[in-house]
């Protein structure tokens, strides 16, 4: 294997390789990308998720303070006192575990509170949510539940890969990244051909951070005698006038057939959520998705989501900050000259095409105490490497501009405002 082409996905399935030969191979790709000071990931952080970690001391990576765009926790409620104090308070009434799966024994008071509050957030009745204990499989588990290869799944390129997994037992389409006339086309030719046609989109894209074209695609699945799948990972808590997403944001609210999204971001917590039109869809999934059914349920850990459900309409705010700062830092950087795509949201990515560029950006920027991520294939295509960031509320305004003087001297040193 040449390492200097190799990505992490070239070492998914090696042709003659059994388990041992394919991970010994990949502790070389590893081992490459140490030694030659491009090891960007699962740096060890010894502080708590915010706009400033604290980093251990790894290979060229000093121990200290850094700012960081890293954490999806865009509102900021992982270090929220009264999120923090619901938690505390729910795990000195519950203990730590929920000691079961939620069919036998492991469905509790606070589980259903939080079921309600997301049924209610989303305007729904109640009955009408599932909680998972991730949000890869709110989408996973429920679509391999859901779609069989009778049916068909149709999806916008650019859909999580927990959505990928989700529909590798149906019959799976994709469209081209929020093209309505690619979307018509394979709606109309499948109409009369599948079972349940499900069309899968993202509310907010997870790495360009652009908004889909929900309005239309929900008007044209609908049209098609389509349903629906929105997940909207990145987009609650930070777009729509109340912070319900892409929903709100387009005014559909009400009409979207099913959401599914996570607790690990905007409500800073783990676990996510399934919410449907059709309750007895909800039950269905409470009973035939295996990976709920048989599988301990949330940790009283969300005790904390039921109260950041409520601190998103108690203290807009932070949503205001939030947007402050989106916009403070957008203009930063292309007053610099770098280039952003068409992010609408929290999530800001740095475009810079070339991979080796791309980690060597990302190095120049934790040498200098940025924190960031560099995002490369398989995450995103070859030529799309590009320096991952997400916002907060709670990033200060010196945490930006520090940030900002970085950029302009890698882009100085790098040119990596030309490279795309
Ligand atoms: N959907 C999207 C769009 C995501 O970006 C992610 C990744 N965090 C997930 C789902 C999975 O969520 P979780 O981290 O809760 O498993």
């Amino acid at each position: 294997i040449d390492f200097t082409k190799a990505s992490f996905k070239d070492f998914e399935n090696i042709p003659d390789f059994d388990i041992f030969e394919r991970a010994k191979a990949h502790e070389g790709y590893l081992n490459y990308l140490r030694e030659n000071e491009f090891m960007n990931y699962r740096l060890l952080a010894t502080s708590g998720c915010g706009p400033e970690i604290e980093l251990a001391e790894d290979g060229y990576i000093k121990k200290g303070d850094y700012i960081s765009f890293v954490c999806n926790d865009y509102l900021g409620f992982t270090q929220h006192p009264e999120v923090k104090k619901a938690v505390i308070a729910g795990i000195e009434k519950y203990g730590t575990g929920a000691g079961a799966s939620p069919l036998i024994g492991g469905y509790f008071d606070y589980h259903k509170e939080l079921e309600d509050k997301i049924s209610a957030f989303f305007k729904r009745p109640q009955g009408s949510s599932i909680v998972y204990t991730t949000g890869y499989t709110s989408n996973s588990a429920s679509l391999l539940c859901l779609l069989k290869k009778e049916d068909i799944a149709i999806v916008d390129m650019a859909v999580h890969s927990s959505v990928y997994e989700g529909i590798m037992g149906t019959t799976v389409k994709r469209f081209l990244h929020n093209n309505i006339e690619n979307l018509e086309r394979i709606l109309a030719a499948s109409k009369d051909t599948y079972r349940t046609k499900m069309v899968i989109i993202d509310g907010v894209y997870s790495q360009d951070g652009d908004i889909a074209k929900l309005k239309e695609i929900l008007e044209i699945t609908h049209k098609y005698g389509g349903v629906l799948l929105v997940d909207d990972a990145h987009g609650i808590g930070v777009i729509g006038e109340t912070g319900r997403g892409a929903m709100e944001y387009f005014d559909v609210l009400d009409q979207v057939d099913i959401i599914t999204g996570t607790f690990s971001k905007t409500f800073g917590n783990v676990g996510g959520y399934l919410v449907a039109n059709n309750p007895d869809l909800i039950s269905y999934l409470q009973f035939q998705s295996r990976q709920y059914a048989f599988s301990a349920s949330a940790s009283p850990n969300v005790i904390g989501v039921s109260r950041a459900i409520d601190l998103i309409d108690e203290e807009p705010q932070w949503q205001k900050q939030l947007w402050e700062n989106i916009n403070y830092y957008k203009k930063g950087l292309l007053d610099i000259g770098l280039e952003i795509g068409d992010t609408e949201s929290a999530i800001i990515p740095v475009k810079i095409g070339d991979v080796y560029k791309n980690s060597l950006a990302g190095k120049m920027l934790l040498e200098n105490g940025v924190y960031t991520n560099p995002i490369m294939y398989p995450a995103v295509s070859l030529k799309d490497s590009r320096i991952r960031m997400s916002l907060m509320a709670t990033h200060t305004k010196e945490h930006l501009d520090k940030a900002l003087n970085v950029f302009d001297y890698v882009n100085k040193k790098l040119d990596i405002a030309k490279s795309v």
